[in-house]
Order: structure tokens, then C-alpha cells, then sequence
């Protein structure tokens, strides 16, 4: 882990690995802006509640959060917002975790920034629009549309198409 940027999502559950199994506790997040490893997240709220069960901690949540990204049509970047559902097991102590699984450091540690990080980007759309009814950018002169009518005149046939047209007709 980068030592100069400790995650912020680093957790001690030391205090609930002591408890009996069923002790729960809730976590309140709101952070108003975090790095979450490589990507920013404006807002991430929400509420996680920690459960001590015979395997480790059960971790279950909903977050809300909104993160960048940018626009397929216009290009121009765009906070897409996320609904993020967490229900995961965090194994403890570490030598009784299954291959893949997450798990609590000895000393009680977890940092769940891979899993936010993780959870978060597939919940991102995969074509994120600005907005619903973008009008993207000219073909021709690039200007966006969504802005100003630059009063090119566009050839309606795609050019992949009239690539196809022009080979139907020299059959
Ligand atoms: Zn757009
Ligand atoms: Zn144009």
C-alpha cells in the first residue's frame, strides 16, 4: 500500500473480533470527496453494518456515491451516480480463509477500498451519457451539438454503409 496516501476505507474491527459472535455495530460513512485507490468518488455515504459471525465479519451495506466519467457521445466528462450493495464475508483470523476470499489482517485491519473500488465500477454504466438526450458531436467540424447548431450538413449514410452499398452494387 502507497504509504503516503493511507486508504481512508481502513477499518479496525479489532474491537468486534473481541465480541461474541452476533455483535454488530453500524458505521456511518460520509465523506464528501475520497480517493478510493485510482478513482475519486463525490460523494460516498451510506451505512455499513459489521456482524462478528464464527468465520470473521459479515459486512452488509448500502452506499451511495457518483464518480466521473465521461460521455459516449459529447466526450465531456459527467458524474455518474451509483447505488453500491455490499454483503460480503470478511474471513478472520487470515490462515482460515478460503483462496480469493477477503480477509482481516492479524491485527485486526482491513482495508476495503479494493472492494468499494471494485463494487462501484460495476455499477458504472457502460455507456454514460451526460445526459439522456446528448446530441453528441458534429461528424464534421467535431463542435458540440449539445451547445450550438454549427450548420454542417452531414451525409446521412453511415460511411461503413455506403461502403456495403457500393459493394451490392458492383456485384
Ligand atoms: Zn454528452
Ligand atoms: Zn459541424
Amino acid at each position: 500500500m502507497d504509504k503516503q496516501h493511507p486508504s481512508r476505507l481502513r477499518f479496525n474491527f479489532g474491537f468486534l473480533l473481541e465480541a461474541r459472535i452476533g455483535t454488530s455495530r453500524t458505521i456511518e460513512l460520509d465523506y464528501p470527496t475520497i480517493d478510493v485507490e485510482d478513482i475519486t468518488l463525490t460523494p460516498l455515504t451510506g451505512t455499513l453494518v459489521v456482524t462478528r459471525t464464527s468465520e470473521g465479519v459479515y459486512v452488509s451495506g448500502k452506499l451511495k456515491t457518483a464518480t466521473a466519467v465521461t460521455c459516449v457521445r459529447c466526450l465531456i466528462d459527467t458524474l455518474a451516480e451509483v447505488k453500491v450493495s455490499l454483503e460480503e464475508l470478511l474471513y478472520y483470523p487470515p490462515e482460515a480463509t478460503p483462496p480469493g476470499e477477503l480477509f482481516i489482517s492479524e491485527d485486526g485491519y482491513i482495508d476495503l477500498a479494493p472492494l468499494v473500488r471494485e463494487l462501484t465500477i460495476l455499477e458504472l454504466p457502460i455507456h454514460p451519457l451526460c445526459k439522456p438526450a446528448c446530441q453528441g458531436l458534429c461528424q464534421e467540424c467535431g463542435a458540440n451539438l449539445n451547445e450550438k447548431d454549427c450548420g454542417c450538413i452531414v451525409d446521412e449514410i453511415d460511411p461503413r454503409l455506403a461502403k456495403l452499398k457500393e459493394l451490392l452494387e458492383e456485384d
